[in-house]
Formats: C-alpha cells, structure tokens, sequence
C-alpha cells in the first residue's frame, strides 16, 4: 500500500464524521487533517527522531538524550535541557500551525530554525501517544501533558525542571495500515542512527547519546566551540573516516556564498556515497547537482566508482535559497545554482591542490598522478562525460546526456579555473582583488582571437576568455541584482516605439512588466496587443531597438520549453543570453579590459548562466610540456 492509499484509508475512516454532517464540502475535522498531515511529515519513525531532536536544537539545548524501543516503533524519547516550554505554550504546541519561529511573513525568508511551519508535533501527537514534561526553570513550574491519537487526555503539575522530555509511543498505534508499511526493524534503525548522525555532526557542541533497548549506538560528548576543528573531532567520532588530522579544511567566502567544511584524503574514500554530508545554512540536504561539484573537484584523485567522504556546510542569504519546497525540508531550491555549483568546484579543487601539495601531507603519490592525469586528459575524451552524466542524472534521455556533458565540460575547466585561482585570488570580494585585475590584462597583454576569444596572460600561464559567455555570466548577474532589489539604468529611445505582439506574447509581457521595469525597461501597454517601448537596459548592446523585446520574449519562450525555466531566472537568462556580445564582434582594448574586469567582479565567474564554461588555461607546465621543454 502506498503512502498515498494509507492516507486515504485514514481518510475514508473519518468520513463517516463528515457524511452525518451533511453537505458535500466540509471543512476537514482538525484531527483529521493533521492525521493527513503525519503521513507527509512523520513518513517513518526516523522523521520522528528528527523532528523532536530538531525541537531540542532550536530550543537551544546543550545536551540531548535519545531513548529508543522497538526501533522507535514502541517509544521515541527525546530529553534535552533547552529553554522549555510554559504551560499554555505546552499546550499549543500542539496545534497545527503553532510554532514560536515565525510570525509573519517575511520571516519566511529569513530562516535560520530548523523548525517553522509548526506542524511536526501536531502530526506526530496525531499518529501516537505523547507524553511531554516540560519547564523553563530549575525553580519555576513544570507541566506533563497527556495526548493520546491528537487529543488532550490529561494536564498535571510536574517537579521543576528546565528542558523538555517527550516520549512517543506505539507510533501508528490508530493508522494500522501505516504500521504495516514500516520496514523491518534494523532498517527504520538505520534511518534513526543517519538522521541522528546528520543532526550531531551539524551541531558540535551539542552532546547527543542514543541508546536502543538499552544498548548506546551512539554518543558524542559536547565539543568546545563549532570551528573545523571541532567539527573534524566530531565528524571521526561519529565516522570513523579517518584521523581528524588527515582531513583537509576548507573555508571560503565571498558575498553571495561562504563555504567551509572538512574533505576527506582521496585514499579514504568509499564505494557508497553515504559519507557525503552537505548543509544549507545549517540543514541537511541531498543535492545530487552540487554533490557532483565536490566530486568532479576530485576527478582525477579518485580511482573509478568511488566516493569522497565530505562535511560541507554552505551560507547563503535566505533569500537566495528556498527551503519551503517540501515538508520533510531535505530539498532546497537555489537561485542560481550552476554559480554555486560553480564556486564549490572551485573552492574545493583549490582547497584540495593546496592541501595535497603541501610536503608535510606526505601525499606524494596523488601529487604527480594529479599532473599526469589532467595532461592525460587533455583533450577531454568522450568517454568521460558520458560517465559523468549518467551517474550523476541517472537517466538515459538526450537532453539529460546533453546537460550532463555540458556540466562535465564546464567542470573540467572549472577545475582549470581552480587552478588559475591557485595562483590568483577566485573573487573580486578577496581582499587582495587588486592583483586579480591587475594581474589579468595589464596593459598591452590582450589579444581578441577571431573576434571571439581573449586571450591574457596570468602568471601561472594563459587564459582564454570566451567573450560571449563570460558577457553573458556579467549580464545575467546584473540582471539577477537589479531583479532584487534595485532599478536598472534605462537608456532613453529617441523615437519610442509600438510594438504590435500576438495575444500570447501579449500576455506574457504583461506578467513579466514588473519585472522588465526593474531590469530597465521603459515599457507601458499601448492599447490591444501592442506596447510602447521608450527605453531599454542601458547595458544591452542595442542595434535594432525595435526587436529587442520581441527577442527576449521568443528566448523565454524557449527557455520555458527547452529548459524549464521560470519566472525570474528566466528573464535574466533570457535578457543576458539577448544583450551578450556575440562571437565575431570586435572589441576593443578598452572593452576587453572591462569585460575581465567585470567578470571577476561576478559571483561566479568560471561559467556562463547555462554551465558553459567563461574561460580556460593553459598552464605554464602544459605548454613546457608540449614544447618538449624540459
Ligand atoms: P516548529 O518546530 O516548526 O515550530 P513544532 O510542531 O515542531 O513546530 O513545534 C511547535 C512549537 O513547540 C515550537 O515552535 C516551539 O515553540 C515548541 N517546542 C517544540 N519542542 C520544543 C522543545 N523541545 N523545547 C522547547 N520548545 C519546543
Ligand atoms: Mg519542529
């Protein structure tokens, strides 16, 4: 029975209820809805687990205690010593929607809880049944409170104390369906222990224990503070990975994205992917894409067909991510996610060359088979992305194999960008951006090759830039800032224009003219299905004026079909891809020049919007190499 079938059988048992009421539409008894609502959040007692210890770590518990019989099935106990809760708190925890973490809507788009949509302990005392002691003081009052299948049975005083304890027993105990659907024993256990080891291994200096039916499968006492030392303490005693000393640290941010976290040595590296670890601003997440990023960073470390062990935690503004796209919250939604695909790829591939060079690693090995390898890789073989793509989308369609050698080609010579950022600070936020600039193109050092490329020495060797795409990258982050928050500078027409669109386009146009206002377009209906045009973004290179919407509204339109793309990301894809120089058009020096600066000023400078790559190198050691200089 599927999970679906399950909530239906719930459903149709409570339906008796709303047929003696009468009427067709009702509005779903409360227990009921939230019954409905366990089967999405509470799909397994692991869900369970995760939920409460999340409760305990918001409430800002040093110390938390998991108790655990018949693999959760009997009883989940959670105990924690964090803030506790008052009595009318304790009682509304209860109800669906309560939560203490958001109030309005804004705070939506600045998370930082684990919890806030106020369901979790709704769901579970609906499937269940809770008993909850809890207080806010070692000397004030205490409350237990009984509910049994979502309903209150009892209230009573309890001795001082400051945290919370729940225990949920005979999980299911009123969805027999639901109970027949767990899995065998030592699999739910399983799935406890991962979420457990996740939610220790992101909170440090929290001390956890778990024991089931009396046997401890895990503990780990408080570290000191949450610095990668401390997480590396914690990640091996969680994981016995490796010694802390071997793993390699990295930590690195820029305005957009900070990324720090702990890699393991390409010897320690499994046949699975389970010791992969990433976190969003603190939650866990599985991100197949951004996973391949930290893989693709070791390529050439790796013998075939197996995995890193990583701990990589990404900050990013809330309002960049969207972690509302499901309940269980494992998924997480970016706006620009090839550029963060695009940065991990490059911190990690410099973290690791760092690290892997460095005499006292002792890793002389790797080292020179790193070298041998990317010249052996040069030019890249087919074979490669294929393998890329399908063990990444594991899906054999075209478009995916498409997509997929297009991320493989872009990371390889991310990895390339990666080792120009070896010698050269990656972003214009380092302190030391100066040398960026002033290293890239000084005067006299740019050439345009077929009108097309630019070529630039740095010191480490030489960069060709791809005019098109790296303009694209500039146009799109541009785009994507003015979207945000700001007006993009409009150039006057000198003659407005009326352009006349079909009723469709029509439509569209009007749905995106909010929009298309902040990027800088002076655009108002005209009456039927025409729009006056007065100004356009400054910074699109213009030629005919007049085509300049209708281009950008057939892009979107393709951008829609082919890619899936909506809304805003869109837009900005579709104004950048409009507005870029084209391969074959001349620059001058002046515009060469402004083109690398103003890709180094961007996010993510090493791909184009789509994935392609902006640039690559040739290294000094390459051209020795193919010189047969010795
Ligand atoms: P959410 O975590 O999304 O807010 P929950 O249903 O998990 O929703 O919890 C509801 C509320 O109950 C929380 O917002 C918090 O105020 C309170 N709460 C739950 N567990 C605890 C706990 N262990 N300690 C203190 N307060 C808690
Ligand atoms: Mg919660």
């Amino acid at each position: 029975m599927s999970g679906s079938e399950v909530q239906i059988d719930a459903m149709k048992k409570d339906s008796q209820a709303i047929q003696e009421a009468g009427g067709i539409i009702q509005v779903m008894p409360l227990t009921l809805a939230n019954k409905i609502a366990a089967g999405e959040v509470v799909q397994r007692p692991a869900s369970a687990v995760k939920e409460l210890v999340e409760n305990a770590l918001d409430a800002g518990a040093s110390s938390i205690q998991i108790h655990l019989q018949g693999a959760g099935s009997t009883l989940i106990q959670v105990i924690d010593d964090g803030c506790g809760m008052n009595e009318d708190d304790a009682r509304l925890c209860f109800e669906r929607h309560a939560t203490s973490k958001i109030k309005t809507v804004s705070d939506l788009e600045s998370i930082h809880t684990l919890g806030f949509r106020g369901e979790a302990l709704a769901s579970i005392a609906s499937v269940s049944q809770v008993e909850m002691t809890t207080g806010t003081s070692p000397d004030g009052a205490a409350v237990k409170i009984k509910i049994e299948g979502g309903a209150e049975i009892e209230t009573s005083p309890a001795a001082p104390m400051r945290g919370t304890s729940i225990s949920v027993r005979n999980l299911y105990f009123n969805v027999p369906a639901r109970r027949n659907f767990l899995k065998r024993p030592q699999t739910e256990l399983k799935h406890i222990l991962d979420a457990v080891q996740v939610l220790s291994l992101s909170n440090p200096r929290v001390a956890f224990s778990l024991v089931h039916d009396g046997n401890e499968l895990l503990s780990a006492e408080s570290e000191s503070d949450s610095g990668l030392d401390a997480l590396g303490l914690r990640a091996c005693s969680l994981i016995p990975v490796s010694r802390p000393q071997e793993l390699i640290q990295v930590e690195e941010s820029t305005s957009y994205l900070g990324i720090r976290g702990l890699l393991g040595s390409p010897e320690g590296s499994r046949r699975t992917r389970g010791q992969q670890f990433m976190f969003v601003n603190g939650r866990y997440v599985k991100h197949r894409y951004l996973e391949h990023a930290v893989h693709a960073s070791y390529e050439y470390l790796l013998p075939e067909g197996s995995y890193p062990f990583f701990v990589l935690f990404l900050d990013i503004d809330p309002r960049h991510v969207d972690v509302n796209v499901h309940p269980t919250k494992a998924e997480v939604k970016f706006d620009d996610e090839r550029g963060v695909y695009g940065m991990i790829r490059a911190v990690v591939g410099r973290a690791l060359g760092t690290a892997l060079q460095t005499p006292d690693m002792n890793k002389a090995r790797p080292l020179s088979g790193l070298e041998l390898d990317i010249q052996d890789a040069t030019p890249p073989t087919e074979g490669v992305s294929k393998i890329d793509a399908s063990s990444f989308f594991g899906s054999g369609s075209d478009r995916v194999r498409e997509r997929g050698e297009h991320i493989s080609r872009a990371s390889r010579s991310l990895y390339e960008g990666a080792r120009l950022a070896m010698s050269v600070p990656a972003s214009s936020t380092d302190e030391s951006a100066g040398t960026t600039r002033g290293g890239l193109g000084e005067e006299g050092l740019l050439w345009q090759l077929h009108d097309t490329y630019i070529l630039t020495q740095i010191r480490s060797g030489l960069v060709i830039i791809d005019q098109q795409m790296a303009h694209e990258r500039i146009l799109y982050e541009q785009a994507i800032a003015c979207l945000k928050d700001g007006f993009g500078l409009s150039q006057q027409l000198l003659f407005p224009r009326t352009i006349e669109f079909s009723a469709s386009d029509f439509s569209l146009l009007e749905d995106l003219m909010p929009d298309l206002k902040k990027l800088g377009f002076d655009v108002d209906a005209f009456g039927g299905n025409s729009v006056i045009v007065r100004g356009v973004p400054a910074d699109i290179s213009t030629g005919d004026e007049r085509s300049v919407l209708d281009e950008i509204v057939d892009q979107y339109r393709l951008f829609e079909k082919v890619d899936r793309l909506t809304g805003r990301e869109n837009l900005a894809r579709s104004v950048a891809s409009r507005g870029a120089v084209r391969a074959g058009m001349k620059l001058s020096s002046r515009e060469m020049r402004a083109l690398i600066d103003q890709l180094f000023q961007c996010e993510a400078p090493y791909a184009s919007p789509d994935g392609r790559p902006t640039l690559i190198t040739l290294s000094g050691e390459e051209l020795r190499e193919r010189f047969d200089r010795k």
